[in-house]
């Protein structure tokens, strides 16, 4: 039981939230004093650029990579795939984020396995359906760029399944039925690997029957009857450990990007367990840090509906991404969108990974329980190009910071109440963490 499909419906949602909002970033000057608000860090309170005698580099890499979540790991692979060094900062002791802890569902089209189960779809088809279930309301350039890699990010995954496990991710094996197994729920384990599950797809026109299956659930481990996020991130882990070009440092905390005089992100400074630390990105530094939906000073400032909301996602999301990028003039877009759950909900974890990935909210046996009024995926944040470059509030990249994830405003969501589908955020995230990776080793020249 438990997964996305019993969330609220998106009438009801759309009913609570409203219209979507533009909202411009507190400061576009770059190296000024700014106004981030912190709420958890103790850096200075004045944005740090290069000529700032205080600052020493602690540590250098190519590609600076903030959260090591779905979208930071995605990055991470990519960036050393295409002959870059890596560092993940982590602000959590362990790594994985709301990702390793999801449903264990991804989104993508076409698939090996849709193929080999017969399924007839196309990237066009997917991006057909984001214009559609967003009333055309999604940005089209974005949807695109997703629509074109969501099907291979799903191949690669379960490539790396096989490369550093040594077995899939997926069964190749239809799910139970659409509308889910016999408790209300969804998973990969008990109803095999692919389904169309998660939006009101009468909504739009489409019975539930004809709705293409694109949703893919990661086989859970054989005794465990539960939510499969684990093994959905299983693979991004063991490639990353595996990889010498990649780093990872855990319980350090972006609170600020640092940049030079031409206004290019060349580094950030982070809180660690022993204090201040600066990192230097000689190619780019990747926001990851998953969304707001623990950050109680940033509902307080954009989304006032949600204060009384508890969260299910990862208790590190606090908005540090987002914070950090503003202060550099970045543009936000539909900050009081996110998907909200009025009824409660259990996930069931298999209890060996409570020491691999965050295990908050989970008892010694697994269980997660999910309150009703839960705020979960926040939508809005950094508006981003389909090269996932942060644009500023006159629509320019901000050279050299990236973004994907839950940090992202401009996403395949549209205005609030559109849901495309289970294991859309984790495809999201992939595509524009991969495309983000691959452009910042490749295409950045080293400042
Ligand atoms: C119970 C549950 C079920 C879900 N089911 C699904 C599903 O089946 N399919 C699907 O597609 N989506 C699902 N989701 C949503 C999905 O997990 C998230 O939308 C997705 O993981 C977002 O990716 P991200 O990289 O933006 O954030 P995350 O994966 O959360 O990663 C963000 C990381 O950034 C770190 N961080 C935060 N602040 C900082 C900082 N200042 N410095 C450094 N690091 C920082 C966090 O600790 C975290 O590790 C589910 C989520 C939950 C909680």
């Amino acid at each position: 039981m438990g997964k996305e499909e019993g969330r609220l419906t998106r009438r009801s949602f759309i009913k609570g939230t409203g219209a979507a909002a533009f909202i411009a970033a507190g400061s576009a000057l770059v190296g000024c004093s700014s106004a981030t608000g912190s709420s958890d860090s103790s850096a200075s309170a004045n944005q740090p650029t290069e000529s700032d005698p205080s600052i020493t580099w602690d540590k250098e890499a190519d590609v600076v990579v903030c959260g090591y979540g779905a979208a930071g790991a995605a990055c991470a692979i990519e960036a050393a795939a295409n002959g870059a060094s890596v560092l993940i900062v982590e602000k959590a002791a362990l790594p994985g984020g709301s990702m390793a802890r999801c449903g264990g569902a991804i989104m993508g089209a076409p698939t090996k396995i849709q193929q080999a189960l017969g399924i007839d779809d196309s990237a066009d088809a997917l991006f057909d359906w984001i214009m559609t279930c967003t009333d055309g309301t999604c940005n089209e350039e974005i949807a695109r760029a997703y629509a074109d890699v969501a099907g291979p990010n799903v191949d690669w995954l379960d490539a790396l399944a096989e490369e550093y496990l040594g077995y899939p991710c997926f069964e190749v094996a239809m799910a139970e039925a659409n509308s889910g197994t016999e408790d209300g729920g969804h998973n990969g384990a008990v109803g095999g690997c692919l389904d169309a599950t998660g939006c009101e797809y009468e909504k739009f026109g489409v019975s539930l029957d004809e709705a293409v299956p694109r949703t893919h659930w990661a086989s859970a481990m054989p005794d465990n009857t539960a939510n499969s996020g684990p093994e959905l991130f299983d693979p991004l882990l063991a490639c990353i450990e595996a990889q010498d070009a990649i780093e990872a440092v855990f319980e350090t905390a972006l609170a600020k990007l640092v940049v030079n005089s031409e206004g290019a992100v060349i580094g950030i400074e982070a809180e660690g367990k022993d204090g201040t630390v600066f990192y230097k990105a000689n190619k780019g530094v990747m926001l990851a840090t998953g969304g707001f939906p623990a950050g109680l000073d940033m509902q307080e400032r954009f989304c006032q509906e949600a204060l009384g909301y508890s969260t299910y996602m990862c208790k590190d999301c606090t908005g540090d991404g987002i914070r950090a990028a503003m202060a550099v003039g970045a543009d936000l877009y539909n900050m009081c969108n996110y998907y909200p759950i009025e009824v409660a909900q259990q996930y069931h974890y298999n209890v060996q990974y409570n020491d691999v990935y965050n295990s908050w909210d989970m008892d010694g046996e697994g269980y997660m329980e999910v309150p009703a009024m839960n705020m979960a995926e926040t939508h809005g944040g950094l508006v981003i190009n389909a090269e996932a470059q942060v644009l500023d509030v006159w629509g320019n990249p901000i050279p050299h910071l990236y973004c994907s994830g839950c940090d992202t405003g401009s996403n395949i969501f549209g205005v609030p109440g559109n849901y495309p589908g289970c294991g859309c955020y984790v495809s999201f995230s992939f595509a524009f963490g991969r495309i983000a990776g691959k452009r910042m080793a490749e295409k950045e020249t080293v400042v």
